[in-house]
């Protein structure tokens, strides 16, 4: 049988190894940045009810152009932000990872280059490396937080055709402000990505708001987060029509399938239920930093669900000694530090009273 080393395989994709957390069936799994608790009965019945009348249909391809996700999904942004968002400014697919696929497909690709600032969420390097774009990194400055001018030297130095702004940052959990938006966008002549997966856990302004006259800003978002539905695969761009329109000749035909569009549907009608977790989790997450300040770890400002600390001596043997108390955290690659995701309260504690009683542990 042939390796992959005698496969044919694509220069860059030769001694990758596919990204993933490691799936691991563990009691408190505190490692992916999901949502806890799972949806209500209530979004469980209606899910299941659009389902089966979906079900009815599949024999025929599903709507291509989700009209009518996108009107709920629109109504549910207006909803969020104020902002007068229309159905034609929406575009959704399987995952806020395929809309960032999507958007390198059209504004990235050989010869063009992405611009981030990392630490980062690590697939928009290997998305661009998917697609064949140049991928560069600019490190943030220590505390994480980006300031205008060094997003605008950074932009000036490279003049990407796609600039990521994670906001809030996975994993350091810092929000880009309206002015580094602002000043990013001014100095970029390519396409700015913002990407929102934690948008509703910050109490800070979605960058949707500054969309109006800015027809390069594409704001990214998912159901995945606070919406509970990380398993139903949904994520979505809001972003000028044009942009909407610049998507549509690279995704595939039909590539939201008949169940997913019932799922979004079903699940929106919920909405409200669906956030109302929020700020428990925003509860939960502040309880974490607490603890970890309290255990003298280095512990950053999260306006997302999660956590990240350093002033760890050993990041690898803490994850260990984490796991062996039942409690999956995320070690995000960089060197003293790691990730913790906020959980129910008491995944919270179990996490708090673990990491506690493996600080205070007199060395062996
Ligand atoms: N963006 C960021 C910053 C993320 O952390 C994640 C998931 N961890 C995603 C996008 C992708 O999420 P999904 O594909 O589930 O929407």
């Amino acid at each position: 049988m042939m390796a992959l080393a005698d496969l044919p395989l694509r220069d860059e994709l030769r001694g990758q190894s596919p990204y993933g957390a490691p799936q691991i069936d563990v009691a408190v799994k505190l490692n992916t940045n999901e949502n806890p608790f799972a949806p209500a009965d209530a979004v469980v019945q209606s899910i299941t009810e659009r389902v089966v009348a979906a079900a009815g249909s599949l024999n025929r391809y599903p709507d291509r152009n989700a009209e009518e996700l996108r009107r709920s999904l629109a109504q549910y942004v207006r909803e969020l932000t104020g902002s007068p968002i229309e159905r034609s400014q929406i575009w959704p697919a399987n995952g806020s990872n395929e809309v960032l696929q999507q958007l390198l497909q059209a504004f990235g690709g050989p010869g063009r280059r992405a611009l981030a600032f990392e630490p980062s969420y690590s697939m928009h390097r290997l998305i661009s490396r998917g697609t064949s774009t140049e991928y560069v990194a600019v490190s943030r400055p220590s505390g994480f937080a980006l300031s205008p001018e060094l997003v605008m030297s950074a932009i000036t130095e490279h003049a990407p055709d796609v600039l990521f702004i994670c906001s809030p940052n996975n994993p350091t959990g810092d929000v880009a402000t309206a002015e580094v938006i602002e000043a990013a966008y001014a100095a970029c002549a390519g396409m700015v990505v913002v990407d929102e997966a934690y948008g509703e856990f910050s109490g800070s302004p979605s960058a949707i708001e500054l969309l109006p006259g800015r027809e390069r800003l594409v704001i990214v978002r998912t159901l995945s987060k606070a919406l509970e539905l990380a398993g139903a695969r949904l994520g979505y761009v809001v972003a000028a029509p044009s942009v909407v329109d610049a998507l549509q000749l690279v995704r595939l035909p039909y590539h939201l399938s008949a169940m997913t569009q019932a799922v979004g549907l079903a699940a929106l009608e919920h909405r409200q239920s669906l956030l109302q977790w929020v700020d428990e989790l925003k509860t939960q997450r502040d309880r974490i930093a607490a603890a970890l300040a309290e255990l003298e770890y280095v512990v950053y400002p999260s306006e997302a669900n999660f956590v990240l600390f350093g002033g760890v001596a050993d990041e690898s043997q803490l994850w260990r000694s984490l796991l062996d108390a039942s409690v999956l955290v995320r070690d995000v690659g960089i060197s003293g530090h790691l990730r913790v995701t906020a959980g129910t309260a008491q995944e919270t504690s179990t996490f708090i009273d673990a990491i506690s009683a493996i600080t205070r542990e007199p060395a062996a």
